[in-house]
């Protein structure tokens, strides 16, 4: 029988672990704020805005709310990041991506400066996490780790197979592992032999944005099977980039979607906040 790892529990575990601590730093005279910025109105950025919003809220977090038009310009974006950037009473500063097409994203993450940077992107954080100092840790691939490590599975010494080397997860859940002494391989869409080589997994993260592309032909019987990927089917039902129904009985333990990474999203980037304060 295998593990379902539910990243809902674990999350409001977090979640409610963080809320006592900022009862107790706000005991302390000192508060939180978040600063989120919106450009446009892209149905599923308002979706994961408003869950980041719902998220202060439980927690005990202040959120201001920036709510820019799609035809913002670079310059009005930036000329807002630098003045949050001084503004002493905001300690994060989250903007949501995708941005639209005439803004440079990396431009504007860079601009964010690296201590309010709660998710994790600017260079300066993820080369702290290249050479193990301290820095904000982006917040999906972190959450992966919370779940592993909060479900019992050892990482240390295990053979982990990561599929995906994107900035936002494949590369940095990579580096992670390989903080928490994992044996890593990163697999990409150049990779050849892809079975080959997720089948020698004990720990499998997949990450490579096609819906069910991963069945049990791609792993090792009782391997750990995390799905980052978030879909809808035909049916227009949630689905990751594992086939669940066909993997999951091979596995020892596996992340549903909905409610296995998705949820610890928010809540590591509500445990950055409140840490850019700690
Ligand atoms: P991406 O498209 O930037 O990267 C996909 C990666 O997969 C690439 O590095 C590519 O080389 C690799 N790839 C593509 N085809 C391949 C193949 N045939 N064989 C091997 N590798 C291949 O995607 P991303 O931003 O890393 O996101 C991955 C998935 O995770 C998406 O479904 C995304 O929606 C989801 N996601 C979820 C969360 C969350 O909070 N749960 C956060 C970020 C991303």
């Amino acid at each position: 029988m295998y593990q379902i790892i539910d990243g809902k529990k674990i999350s409001q575990e977090i979640k409610d672990e963080l809320k006592e601590k900022t009862a107790a730093l706000k005991a302390d005279g000192k508060s939180i704020c978040l600063a989120v910025i919106q450009v446009g109105s892209d149905p599923a950025s308002s979706v994961y805005v408003g869950n980041k919003k719902k998220a202060c809220a439980y927690i005990g977090i202040e959120s201001l709310a920036y709510e820019l038009p799609e035809e913002t310009t670079q310059d009005e974006l930036l000329a807002l990041v630098r003045r949050l950037n001084d503004d002493d009473k905001v300690n994060g500063i989250l903007v949501q991506l995708p941005l639209p097409k005439q803004i440079d994203e990396n431009e504007v993450i860079q601009t964010i400066a690296p201590e309010k940077d709660v998710d994790g992107f600017n260079e300066k954080n993820v080369g702290a996490l290249c050479v193990g100092s301290k820095g904000f840790v982006s917040c999906t691939p972190f959450g992966i780790i919370q779940l592993l490590k909060r479900s019992g599975i050892e990482i240390s010494g295990k053979r982990c197979v990561v599929i995906g080397r994107s900035n936002i997860v494949g590369k940095p859940i990579s580096l992670l592992l390989l903080r928490e002494n994992g044996t890593v391989t990163i697999c990409h869409s150049r990779t050849e032999n892809l079975k080959e080589i997720t089948r020698q997994a004990d720990i499998l993260v997949v990450a490579v944005g096609k819906p069910k592309f991963v069945d049990e032909t791609f792993i090792k019987e009782g391997a750990v099977v995390i799905d980052v990927g978030i879909h809808r089917d035909a049916n227009n039902k949630l689905c990751g980039d594992v086939d669940f129904e066909k993997t999951a009985p091979h596995t020892s333990a596996i992340t549903p979607v909905p409610g296995g990474v998705g949820p610890m999203t928010v809540a590591m980037l509500m445990y950055n906040c409140v840490s850019s304060v700690e």
